[in-house]
């Protein structure tokens, strides 16, 4: 037989002059942990959002993270800054060029021409609950990786459709205790724009001096951008610089009309806001943006959200002319705005405790445990802790309102104690009995 080989013991180094420690690792840049503390705030958003777009009749939609990066360059513009400064893109292994979706618009138009939605009864009406990701610099209330809700109605060209997406984004805010206000503005078709964009760059042309590097090249690339600009002074100079109200064409302007119609019969509060033009190329006729009406300092992170119509975004990724509209909200700065907010004890209360003593006991209570949420009834539990004390402490901490003890003596009788937590009183009842009984407690107790 064979004989296994010797090898030659492993020289082991003595205790404590091992090799360096390893660090802990860092998060990546822009990046964070949404811990459980906070989850009670992104499970109201998720709720409100879901129940929102459940009574407007808007189904649920999810598109990969990753998709072609051509989408983004060609869907949401060359020469916006997310396609040239922020977009996390890469080449696979597999040699394809792909990036983390920055935006929802993009890859939901996408799915709607992938799989011929326009056979479907229109509009369309979407709604998503995603992670994006933007090679942005980090600060309060930006970060690399974000969560955005959103709804897109696909196939509608009316204005009424404008109107109730800022109903619906400013409805979600206002069932999460937010007062929002609706900043709202018209930029028009591509024509009656490119005639506003020349206008604009006559304005500023001879102010060219007075101009941050980046917005002298906004003024050659996309003199619109302009208006977008926080940079100090421009304020100044936007004043004076013509508005696009007096470039639209007859057709956008009624258009933007019944907009502003629709939210004043549902009582949504608006403000028109000449300067605003939002960062992404396909955009049309109407734009707007929610702000908290309590924030006192505004920031270029303030907006809550933003939307608009964007008739010719599936035609430019190749699909047919069909017009759309939409909003998403960014839920790190809703639930930002919420946690500031007073609110209500987080409650997390349970009905029982199920405690246990030996082993014997664990097993049943484990079962029990099992019957107990079977039924519907909300039960806690210390399994690993072998002491009662500490057991009847944890109960008392979740705030039970009877313990269910069962021990090696109860699994022989096939019994189980129910202790009342707040009056001390116990009695033992049948094994088999034990959640009828809890369930009749309940029932008196109510
Ligand atoms: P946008 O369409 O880019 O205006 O994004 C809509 C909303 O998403 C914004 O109003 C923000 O609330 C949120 N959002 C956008 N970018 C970020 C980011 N980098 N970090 C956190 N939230 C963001």
């Amino acid at each position: 037989m064979p004989q296994p080989k010797k090898v030659a013991p492993v020289s082991k180094k003595p205790e404590g002059v091992s090799k360096k420690a390893p660090q802990p690792f860092a998060l990546v840049r822009g990046m964070r942990d949404i811990l459980p503390s906070d989850q009670y705030y992104w499970r109201k958003c998720f709720e409100v959002a879901q129940g929102l777009c459940d009574a407007y009749g808007v189904d649920r939609v999810e598109t990969p993270v990753l998709e072609e990066s051509g989408l983004f360059v060609r869907g949401v513009g060359k020469q916006t800054d997310i396609v040239e400064k922020e977009m996390f893109s890469f080449e696979t292994t597999g040699g394809e060029h792909v990036t983390l979706r920055p935006e929802g618009t993009a890859g939901i138009s996408r799915a709607y021409i992938h799989h011929g939605m326009l056979n479907l009864s229109q509009p369309v009406k979407l709604w998503y609950w995603s992670q994006f990701f933007r090679h942005e610099k980090p600060q309060s209330g930006r970060y690399r990786q974000f969560w955005q809700y959103g709804v897109e109605i696909i196939g509608e060209s009316d204005a009424v459709v404008d109107a109730q997406l800022a109903l619906m984004a400013w409805r979600f805010l206002k069932d999460l205790g937010i007062d929002a206000v609706v900043r709202i503005n018209s930029i028009g078709t591509a024509e009656s724009r490119a005639n506003y964009k020349s206008a604009l760059a006559a304005y500023f042309r001879p102010k060219r001096s007075r101009l941050s590097e980046d917005d002298k090249k906004r003024l050659l690339k996309n003199p619109l951008r302009l208006l977008d600009s926080k940079e100090p002074g421009m304020a100044e100079l936007k004043a004076e610089a013509p508005q696009i109200v007096d470039w639209l064409d007859e057709t956008s302007k009624n258009h933007f009309m019944r907009v502003l119609e629709y939210l004043d019969e549902v009582g949504v509060p608006y403000q028109l806001d000449p300067f605003l033009v939002r960062g992404l190329d396909y955009y049309t006729q109407t734009v707007f943006e929610l702000y908290d009406t309590n924030e006192t300092e505004e920031t270029a992170q303030s907006a809550l959200g933003g939307g608009g119509r964007y008739d010719g975004l599936m035609e430019i990724l190749g699909g047919r002319p069909t017009p759309a509209a939409g909003f998403a909200l960014g839920i790190d700065r809703v639930v930002s705005r919420l946690k500031s907010m007073p609110h209500e004890q987080q409650e997390k209360k349970v009905d029982v405790f199920v405690a246990q003593l030996g082993e014997a006991g664990r097993k049943r209570a484990l079962a029990l445990f099992e019957e107990f949420r079977l039924a519907g009834i909300k039960a806690a539990e210390a399994f690993a802790k072998n002491s009662i004390k500490t057991q009847m402490e944890t109960a008392n901490r979740c705030g039970a309102r009877w313990a269910i003890i069962v021990g090696q003596k109860e699994v022989l009788d096939g019994t189980a104690i129910i202790r009342d937590m707040d009056a001390g009183t116990q009695e033992i009842v049948d094994g088999r009995k034990v959640v009828h009984e809890i369930q009749k407690k309940m029932a008196i107790t109510e």
